[in-house]
């Protein structure tokens, strides 16, 4: 059939944006568009293998999240699963209470939802996280009041890696007779670490078929059995009656082979990324001595995939088009959600990041199927770009600085 592959001489390293469909996703995605094109609500023969399809990666989602097949419910991605899990409950509880606590470094699928509630009555206080990226678990508990309802705090923060206390606030949050619901974003976080929602003890969590290696355009969010939800799309009753509309049955299985394959690799995935970014981090410290970690300097704190890096003097978006122009390393820009926004960082502003450093932020991002070979050439291209660009900015500061 013969589809272009990305080009050989390539090294991506936005694997926090999106990542590469694996071969074993493909092959199944044709298998479900062409040998089970049934919709899975039909009682025939094709129907029903599509059903059975779509069970079986119901089960291979929840098996990568330690959930029950029955507490997932596909969607179109994360930004759905986001803001149906945080539009949902708030429906369902609106009786009980209109506060909402969120952390200020969410994605924006969780920040602009809750906007919304809040143009629509209901309260949200936003945490602030420390210096670091992390944000504590007694600033979260300090915003919560009789009246909360629902909590919001992700588990590993895409723009600088920082990961959160999920497990020890829902432990805390138990303990408040109030008891209001724990939603966390488990986007970046599934497949890179081991993620156990029964462990974590969250009652709403989302995650993306993109962001391990699976097809664009579906998600799934995680509903712990009890936890009632306002239903978002309204009309044939599939998924539970939470989400109409018929399964994107292709995407839904591919989403379940990238989920299976992502569980295999762990643990032994998180330690591999691990090294390939400390290796990458010690590249890029002796390219640019103003090579600065944004985020938590401690390993243990942060997801081994993302390396937030500010190259003190440089700007973030000249670093970027060099690297990619001169050796097709592609890396991003603050957050590739969000960059399109003029604006910095949202996260590295609640950081209180200098504006100057800000500015000079790139975020590396390994996948699961980075080798070693491209991450030692983009610490050779980094050492050649980084010494030009020092070198120019030396000679015109004025005109690069910024
Ligand atoms: N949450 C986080 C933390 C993300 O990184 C992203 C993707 N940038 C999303 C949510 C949205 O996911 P999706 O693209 O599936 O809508």
């Amino acid at each position: 059939m013969g589809w272009t592959v990305a080009p050989a001489d390539a090294v991506y390293l936005d694997n926090a944006a999106t990542t590469p469909v694996r071969p074993e996703v493909v092959d199944a995605m044709v298998q479900a568009m062409t040998g089970r094109f049934g919709n899975p609500s039909s009682r025939h023969r094709l129907g029903q293998q599509a059903r059975e399809a779509v069970e079986f990666a119901r089960r291979q989602v929840a098996d990568l999240l330690g959930a029950e097949p029955e507490e997932i419910v596909f969607t179109s991605g994360a930004t759905e699963a986001n803001q149906a899990a945080l539009w949902g409950a708030a429906m369902a509880l609106r009786r009980q209470g209109r506060h909402v606590v969120a952390s200020a470094v969410e994605h924006p699928s969780v920040l602009e939802p809750l906007e919304a509630l809040h143009r629509q009555g209901f309260e949200v206080s936003w945490v602030p996280p420390q210096p670091d990226g992390v944000v504590p678990v007694e600033r979260v508990l300090q915003a919560v009041r009789p009246d909360t309802i629902l909590v919001s705090l992700m588990l590993v923060n895409n723009e600088t890696g920082a990961r959160m206390p999920v497990a020890e606030l829902a432990r805390a949050l138990r303990a408040r007779p109030s008891r209001p619901l724990l939603h966390s974003d488990l986007v970046q976080a599934a497949g890179r670490i081991p993620v156990d929602v029964q462990a974590l003890g969250v009652d709403l969590a989302s995650v993306s078929a993109h962001k391990l290696h699976g097809p664009k355009g579906v998600g799934a969010l995680y509903v712990r059995r009890g936890v009632r939800l306002e239903p978002w799309l309204r009309g044939g009753g599939q998924e539970r009656g939470l989400r109409s509309g018929t399964e994107n049955v292709p995407g839904i299985v591919g989403f379940g082979v990238a989920a299976r394959l992502a569980r295999e690799e762990l643990p032994r995935s998180t330690q591999r990324l691990a090294l390939l970014s400390l290796r990458l981090w010690e590249g890029l410290q002796a390219a640019y001595p103003g090579a600065r970690l944004l985020g938590p300097a401690d390993p243990a704190l942060r997801a081994p995939h993302i390396l937030a890096v500010a190259f003190e003097g440089l700007r973030a978006d000249v670093v970027a088009n060099h690297l990619d122009q001169a050796a097709g390393v592609m890396v991003s820009v603050g957050s590739a959600c969000a960059s399109h926004k003029s604006r910095t960082s949202h996260v590295l502003r609640a950081m209180k990041v200098p504006e100057s450093l800000a500015r000079s932020a790139v975020r590396f991002s390994l996948g699961l199927l980075t080798t070693e070979a491209e991450v030692e050439r983009a610490v050779q291209a980094a050492r050649q770009v980084l010494a030009e660009l020092a070198a120019f900015v030396k000679r015109e500061p004025v005109r690069h600085g910024g």
